[in-house]
């Protein structure tokens, strides 16, 4: 997804400073003994692999792999799998940390755990795709499982993907182990509203924080920025309560319609021509364009450091609602700050996801599945009591939300490592 990410510094788009930065804060703020500071903030473990593939043609590559577990002390690591070019050790570092204050904001018993591949899905057939992922579950195998880490899918994997996880840990396990991934396809032991997850989850915390704000969701203009999974289905279901969504984007660029998208149409449009580009009604723009279209809730939901210091000051918007993982970097925090602009971090926004995942691994381990709309309620609610204990956070300590979160994700996990105790 182009971006501002091209002319900001290295550190500030190593989105493991961008972790850091907001997590030394917190960590001050909450008078965190330096100690335990030290260990929370280090990844517990952290495994790098190769990955021999036979490709189509006949010849041989290596393909490059991690699996980064940064903290077990509540439970399995839970993270996704992402396959990009993009990916390194860095980011890999900083996503599995996210996951870690993640999972305690919404009060999920896992610790955070991320992989990732670096190979371009968009260059290797269905076929290549299937062995890299065979071959790096074997290579991850000793470190993972329903007890250990439990991945999940992230950018550019799929059901599909998840498929082959679950195989090829079962073929070892010479039983079937659904537990050991989540976001399966349903007839596998996938969870009923699981694919819907992190956008009903944005949905949610929208409808919160402009109840918080008191701004009529009715009719308030949206901005989305990404028109994957998630963006699309976000845009679609708070299209349905009424919001106003008058711009949108994908990889090939962005449209806009200051009277109104049709979401519903939109989303039969880009099904059937891979993009959003050229939708009757809409004028073309830019990636960069869209985030300073003038607006009530941007949502970006596409990919890392869109939001940085060289945009922020021409950002419009009341609320930021963050779909994506470290869409903003630490650099545009305090600028967005300063034009009052009222941001629901990541790691509480896009949590919803992650809250299914734990309910589908809860349905696999006792084999027995719950209805969809009892996933939804119970997305709903994790969700609200999640965006309520951040706010009061952020209002006990005059933070920002941002700030709240990581307040509240890292106290709680620093309260599960001390009660543990440090084993020796
Ligand atoms: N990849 C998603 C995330 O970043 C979901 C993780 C999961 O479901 O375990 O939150």
């Amino acid at each position: 997804m182009a971006g501002s990410s091209g002319s900001i510094s290295a550190k500030e788009g190593n989105p493991f400073e961008a972790m850091s930065a907001r997590f030394e804060v917190a960590a001050r703020k909450l008078g965190l003994d330096p100690g335990l500071y030290e260990i929370l903030k280090t990844p517990d473990r952290e495994l790098a692999v190769s990955i021999p593939v036979e490709m189509d043609d006949g010849s041989y590559r290596v393909f490059q792999g991690y699996r980064v577990q940064h903290n077990m002390a509540s439970g399995p690591c839970k993270g996704g799998i992402r396959f990009s070019p993009e990916v390194t050790l860095d980011e890999v570092r900083a996503l599995a940390a996210w996951m870690t204050w993640k999972c305690a904001i919404a009060n999920v018993p896992f610790g955070g755990g991320k992989g990732g591949v670096i190979c371009d899905p968009s260059q290797l057939s269905r076929r290549e795709i299937e062995r890299i992922t065979r071959r790096y579950v074997a290579m991850i195998i000793d470190i993972i499982g329903p007890e250990r880490d439990v991945p999940a899918p992230d950018m550019n994997t799929n059901e599909n993907v998840m498929a082959w996880i679950m195989d090829t840990y079962s073929m070892h396990a010479r039983h079937a182990v659904p537990a050991i991934v989540t976001g399966k396809p349903i007839g596998l032991g996938g969870s009923l509203g699981r694919t819907e997850a992190t956008g009903r989850g944005l949905d949610v915390v929208t409808r919160e924080a402009m109840a918080y704000l008191d701004i009529p969701l009715r009719g308030a203009r949206v901005v989305v920025q990404g028109f994957g999974n998630v963006g699309s289905i976000a845009a679609r279901l708070l299209y349905e309560d009424g919001a106003n969504i008058v711009a949108v984007s994908d990889v090939h660029g962005g449209i806009v319609n200051p009277a109104g998208l049709n979401v519903h149409e939109l989303l039969k449009f880009a099904r059937a021509n891979r993009t959003v580009r050229g939708f009757p009604g809409s004028s073309e723009i830019t990636n960069e364009e869209l985030l300073e279209v003038q607006t009530d809730i941007l949502l970006p939901a596409a990919t890392e450091n869109q939001i940085t210091s060289r945009n922020a000051d021409r950002i419009s918007t009341r609320i930021i609602v963050e779909g994506a993982n470290g869409p903003t970097t630490a650099a545009a925090d305090a600028l967005l700050e300063e034009k009052g602009i009222f941001v629901v971090p990541d790691i509480l926004a896009n949590a919803g996801g992650v809250t299914v995942s734990y309910f589908e691994w809860v349905q696999n381990r006792y084999g027995y599945y719950w209805e969809e709309a009892e996933v939804n309620d119970r997305l709903e609610n994790t969700m609200v009591k999640a965006f309520r204990d951040v706010a009061t956070v952020a209002e006990k300590f005059d933070v920002s939300m941002r700030l709240g979160a990581y307040m509240l994700g890292i106290d709680r996990v620093a309260y599960t490592t001390l009660t543990r105790g440090i084993y020796a």
